[in-house]
Formats: C-alpha cells, structure tokens, sequence
C-alpha cells in the first residue's frame, strides 16, 4: 500500500473496492482519495452533552441519553419485526426501537451493560422512544466518554447505504484515507500565509474536521479550510483577470472629443450624481490603458446606468470607433432607442435601431451603414449578433441586463471586431459584494449607488386578502388622479395550469371592479404572441389603458413614468430580487408611487421575511444581502451557471469576512510579485499549474 496517494483512485482503498468505488464516483463525485478527503460533513453532533432521561421531548432534534440498557426483545414477525430495548438512567427509562439488522444487534447490545444511546425521541400516546438510535458502550475509565466529542455527520444517500455507506461508512472510509496518506500530505499555501494568517496547518486541519477531539481545534480547522477554499479561488479569478489584461490588446481611447464634450456640457439634461461621474471615469481610464475593458456596472433600477452607456459610447465614436448596446427584450431596445435619440438630437451621433421586427430593406440599409461607417451608434436585441451584422470598426459594446444573456451571445459580440471591443455589461439585479468578488472576481466592478436627487421613494405596504377592497379603492382614487396601474400576477412553470386559472379570475375580478369604457386593461403574459404582447404592452406606454395585467413579463426596464401603482399578487410566491425589481417599475415619474404587496393570510417565515424586508428597504443591495442569507448563493440568478460557487467547505453568505481577507491577501501577493517570481510565493504556481485555468471572461460574465 506504500504508494498510495492522494490522487490514487478510491478503488485502492481499505475497504471499497471496484464495486463501492463505482457508487461513490457516481452519487457524489468523489474519485480519488484527495477527493474524498474534501468531503466534509456538513455538521457535527455535539457529543459533550447529555440529556436526563426525564427532559427528553419530541421537539428535540437528537439527544443523547446515558444509561443502562436492561432488556432486549425481540416483537412481532415479518414486516412488523423489531428489536425493543429498554433503557434506563436515574430519572426514568424509555424504549430504543430497531426494525432493521435486529440479528447483529441482538448478538452485539449486552442487557445489563452502561451505554450513550443518541437518536432523535419521538412521543407514541404519551410514551418517549427513540427508533435506530446509535449505541455506543460506555466505559467510565476513559477520560472521555465517547471517542469524540463532536460526531462528523456526512451526508449520504438512499443507494450508498445499500452499499453500508451511511455517515459511519463514510467515516471509516475517511479513516482508512487519512491513515493511508495522512504522512504525505502537505501544506499547499506558503508559510507565510499559514503563519501571518494563524491557520492551522492541512494535514492538521485535515484530521480534525474529520475526528475532531475538541470543539476549539474543529473550529480552526473549519475556518483554515474555508480560508484555503475562498483564497485558491481568489487566486485563480485575479490571476485571469491579470492574464487577460496582458493578453487582449484594447482599443485606446486617449482623446475626450466633441461629442462627448458638446453632449456633456450643452445636451445632458440633469446634473450626474456623483455615481454616475465616477464610474463614467472609471471607464475613462481604462479604456485608456491599451488593455481590453471588461467592466461590470451594477446599479439599481432607476440609478441612471443609460446615460453612463451612453457616454462611454460617445467616448468611442469620439475615438473613431462604433458602438453598440443590447438589451434582451424587443421593447427594452425600443426605449433605449427613443430615449438615447431624445438625448442626443440629430447632430451628435447616428444611431438606428434593429431587432427582430426591423424590416428586411431597413435591415439591409443598416447593415449597409454599418460596414461603410456611416453608422455610429447600433441598439438592438438578440439581432444584433448575428453573423450578418458587420462593423467596419466595432469599439464598445453595452450589454443590458447581462443576465439575461448567455454567454455564447456575449462571447459573439466580442469577436466583431479582431481586436475585441471594450465591454460594459450592466445589471440592475445588485448582487452582494462577496457574490459579486467572485462570481465576477475577474472583472472589474462598478457600482452606482445613488439614486438621482428627488426621486420620491416608493411607499410599500403589505395587505392581505381580506383588505382587497380597499386596494379597489386606492386604484380608482390613483387612477382618477390620471396615473396608471400595473397588477402582476406569478406565473411558475410547475404551478402553471393554477397560475393561469388564478390570473384569469383575478382578471375578471378587475373588469367588474374597474368596467368598460369607463377603465380599460391591457393584459401582457408570456403566453401571447410578441406581436400581441406589443400591442398590449404599446397601449399602456400611450396612457391608453389605466391598468396593466400582466405576469413577470414586464419585470426587466420597462419604463411608463406615468404608472404610479404596482400591484403584487401573491406576492409570498416571489423572489426578493423579483419583487424588487417589480417594484421598480414605478417610482419613475415626478409623483408619489406605490407598491402594494398581496398576500394569503398563512406565510412561511421566509414568505414573510421577504415581505417584511420589501416593506422595510428600497436598498437594492441590502435586499439582495437578505436574499443571500434566505436563499444561499446557489439559487441567487445567475450563479449557476458560473460553476465557481461550487464550494466544499466556505459559503459566501456566511463567510464574507473570510472572503474579504483571502481577497485582499490575494490582491496584496499581485500587487509584491506580479508574476509569482519570488521563491516564497512558489507553492502558488504549483497550484496555479495544476488546475486549468477555466474560469474566463466568456464562461462568467
Ligand atoms: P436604469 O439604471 O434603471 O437603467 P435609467 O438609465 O433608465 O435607469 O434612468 C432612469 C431615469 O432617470 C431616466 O428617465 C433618466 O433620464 C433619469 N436620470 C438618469 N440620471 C439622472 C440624473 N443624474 N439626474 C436626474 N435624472 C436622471
Ligand atoms: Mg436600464
């Protein structure tokens, strides 16, 4: 066995064989010995504490009894077979009940004998019992009692039982692991970070976040894992930032021209916040160093995110280049359009617009335009990357509401020019600082956090169904006053054929209430045709119609400044990020908006807490950190598909502190040894050569 190691496959261990390795590849990924060394449990019994007897209740989510074990029978036959014990200490006794292994048990559980029984109590007419309980013989010489003090306990799964590998199984396993290779493992971070850091060392962190022998070294163990963990992934997402930076050449955009200067001074019609200001210079100066951009913008809606677009686009043509913007909905470009043309006036730029509606001789034009030059400006949606859009010089490309883009789309605007574009991607989902450090660690970020001055903040309240008719009546007051409505409903694929009976009663409920000529509704779900669902959608942007039904179709920038009430129903069914980014769709006029959450009287915690917050911020980004802490960062948008959140140990909802000091730390080592020359930092090349370096611009941004 002498050469086993951590990258010998499971097979080769004591104990699992080609059949059990088979299962285990397959249920949980783990292939070789290293790998399941990083299978940590995912919680620990507190083996220190003991329960009387007498204070058991089924309210407890596992106990453990110390007693002595003084019958043993075996019931019933068949299916019905178990093995009944009774158990006693000095404040009463209870029953422990097996129904399966009854034959080993019985040989192995000494009646007379001192035992920890640990399992969870359940009450049956009166009576406390706890089912399959571990038993562990008690020995009152030993020091301690029990061989830890804290009980790993590893997830499994309904097939690795059938195999014995249940918590105790996996436990073995990474006994007979660690025994195997625990004097060849070593320290993968330089001692100076293990000693600056006061972690305790791998092999030692290794062993006791699977056999802790006490609570203090379990939880430095945890915390040095989660460092390592938080700081290779660091390392890797800024060290492709930094190889990216020297590997795309940029366009160098070193004058600040006419247009750009004639818009800023004669043309924009507000003042900037000071937001706005910096990150348009964020921009300024690093679409000036010669090195390709890759800048993440992350505002909240209504923070103003166009007009810094904008600007850097004029910056571009300033520069001798083309720009373009995309947006993924045919209406969202339709908006960008009129409002960039409003901005700019005939004189500073040309811009058209193409979608999918654009007619084939006006298509024909505009790619015509924009191989000559003649055009300047390109917005659109999805039709913009196809293979027929050409640049004669493509410079600067804005990505709206990136997440709703995949990457292959992002990854084709990039190649339309041969030196790549400078690229601006922006979001109005905020996304946690820790999130966003690595799920986007290798862009740059900016953030506008600051609303323009005299917006009114939108009034949210939360009523239940009971106090429908005074939402009735809020609506028809608002909309006497001139305003528009909007009424979303849920619309959720597992829960359609409910949703859709429940949208159309709700419907009808609105046409009694709010009756023809006098009112009149348009109705936008995901179900009509993009051609009807324009229409509808066109009828309300004109002040045709006072109240919009419609499902979360109209979630992402649909801009009507004259909607000032945003009805949600069931609105416990929503995301936080949702709910805000619905709300977002009014507040955007010079008057009093609000948003009106519905909700059935019985909420989960969580349903309320989401509410409550809603009521309680505007902030997106403290929202977003609540919906962090609900959710876990796996289910917030957009993480899934960026693979580098798949963590074993570290979880960024918890552990931002540690992020934030592997991040700096890390940041620190570029800033010393740019290229990992000094003799110190050696064990990070070694690291960086083994992995391939995967997360790139195009996979995560
Ligand atoms: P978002 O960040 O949600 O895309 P927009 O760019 O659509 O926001 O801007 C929302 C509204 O605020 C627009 O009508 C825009 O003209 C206006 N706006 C943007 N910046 C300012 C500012 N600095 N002062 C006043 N109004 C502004
Ligand atoms: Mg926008």
């Amino acid at each position: 066995m002498a050469d086993l190691s951590i990258k010998t496959p499971i097979a080769y261990l004591k104990g699992i064989g080609p059949q059990k390795a088979d299962v285990i590849n397959k249920e949980l990924q783990i292939f070789t010995i290293g790998d399941l060394l990083e299978y940590y449990p995912f919680r620990y019994i507190d083996r220190t504490e003991f329960h009387k007897i007498r204070k058991l209740h089924a309210d407890m989510l596992g106990a453990q009894v110390l007693g002595r074990l003084t019958s043993l029978q075996e019931v019933g036959e068949k299916r019905a077979r178990r093995l009944i014990g009774q158990f006693r200490d000095d404040t009463g006794s209870i029953e422990l009940v097996w129904f399966q292994s009854i034959t080993w048990l019985k040989k192995s559980l000494q009646v007379g004998t001192a035992y920890i029984a640990y399992g969870k109590p359940t009450e049956f007419n009166g009576q406390i019992s706890i089912t399959h309980p571990e038993m562990e013989r008690y020995n009152s010489q030993e020091k301690k009692i029990g061989n830890l003090t804290m009980q790993p306990v590893y997830s499994s799964t309904e097939k690795l039982k059938k195999f014995n590998l249940d918590s105790k199984g996996i436990q073995k396993l990474q006994q007979a692991a660690l025994e195997t290779v625990y004097r060849d493992l070593y320290e993968p971070l330089p001692s100076y970070i293990v000693e600056e850091q006061q972690l305790l060392p791998y092999p030692q962190a290794l062993l006791a976040i699977h056999f802790p022998q006490d609570v203090q070294t379990l939880q430095a163990a945890i915390r040095r894992l989660k460092f390592e963990e938080l700081f290779f992934i660091q390392l890797r997402l800024l060290r492709n930032k930094q190889l990216n930076t020297q590997k795309y050449r940029g366009h160098r955009f070193d004058q600040v021209g006419d247009k750009f200067t004639t818009f800023f001074n004669d043309r924009l019609p507000f003042p900037l916040t000071n937001a706005q200001k910096r990150v348009v210079k964020e921009i300024r100066v690093d679409t000036n160093t010669g090195a390709q951009m890759n800048r993440l913008v992350q505002g909240d809606v209504g923070s103003g995110k166009t007009v810094v677009a904008l600007m850097s686009m004029l910056l571009a043509i300033d520069n001798g280049f083309q720009a373009c913007m995309m947006a993924p909905t045919e209406i969202l470009a339709q908006q960008h359009f009129a409002g960039i043309s409003a901005l700019l006036g005939d004189d500073i730029a040309r811009v058209k617009l193409l979608t999918g509606s654009t007619p084939a001789k006006e298509r024909r034009i505009i790619h015509q335009q924009l191989e000559d030059g003649t055009l300047d400006i390109l917005i659109g949606t999805h039709a913009l990357i196809e293979d027929k859009v050409k640049f004669k010089q493509i410079g600067f490309v804005v990505i709206d509401e990136q997440h709703r883009f995949g990457v292959e789309q992002r990854a084709k605007l990039w190649r339309k020019n041969t030196i790549p574009p400078h690229m601006l991607v922006m979001t109005a989902t905020p996304i946690p600082r820790t999130l966003a450090m690595t799920m986007y660690g290798d862009l740059d970020i900016s953030v506008i956090d600051e609303l323009p001055a005299g917006r009114k903040p939108i009034k949210t309240v939360h009523f239940f169904e009971n106090q429908r008719l005074r939402v009735f009546g809020f609506m028809r007051e608002e909309i006497s006053k001139g305003r528009q409505v909007y009424v979303v409903f849920p619309l959720i694929k597992e829960s359609e054929k409910m949703d859709l009976l429940y949208l159309e009663a709700g419907l009808e409920n609105l046409q009694r209430e709010f009756p023809l000529p006098e009112f009149k509704i348009s109705i936008v779900h995901g179900k009509l045709s993009v051609k009807d669902k324009d229409f509808e959608m066109q009828r309300f942007v004109k002040g045709e119609t006072q109240i919009m039904v419609a499902t979360t179709v109209i979630e992402v920038g649909v801009n009507v400044p004259n909607a000032s009430v945003m009805i949600i129903e069931n609105s416990e069914r929503f995301g936080l990020s949702q709910l805000h980014q619905l709300r977002g769709r009014v507040g955007r006029g010079a008057e009093q908006s609000f948003c009106i959450l519905m909700s059935g009287n019985k909420l989960s915690k969580e349903g309320r807490t989401r509410l409550e917050t809603m009521v309680r911020t505007s902030d997106g980004f403290e929202i977003a950190e609540v919906d962090l802490q609900l959710r876990g960062p796996g289910d917030i948008s957009g993480t899934q598909q960026s693979g580098v959140l798949e963590m074993k140990i570290a979880n960024l909802a918890a552990d931002q502190a540690i992020l934030t000091e592997a991040r700096s730390r890390v940041i620190e080592i570029f800033k010393e040894d740019p290229s990992l020359t000094l003799e110190k930092n050696s064990l990070l090349v070694h690291y960086l050569a083994q992995r391939n370096p995967s997360i790139s611009w195009d996979k995560i941004s």
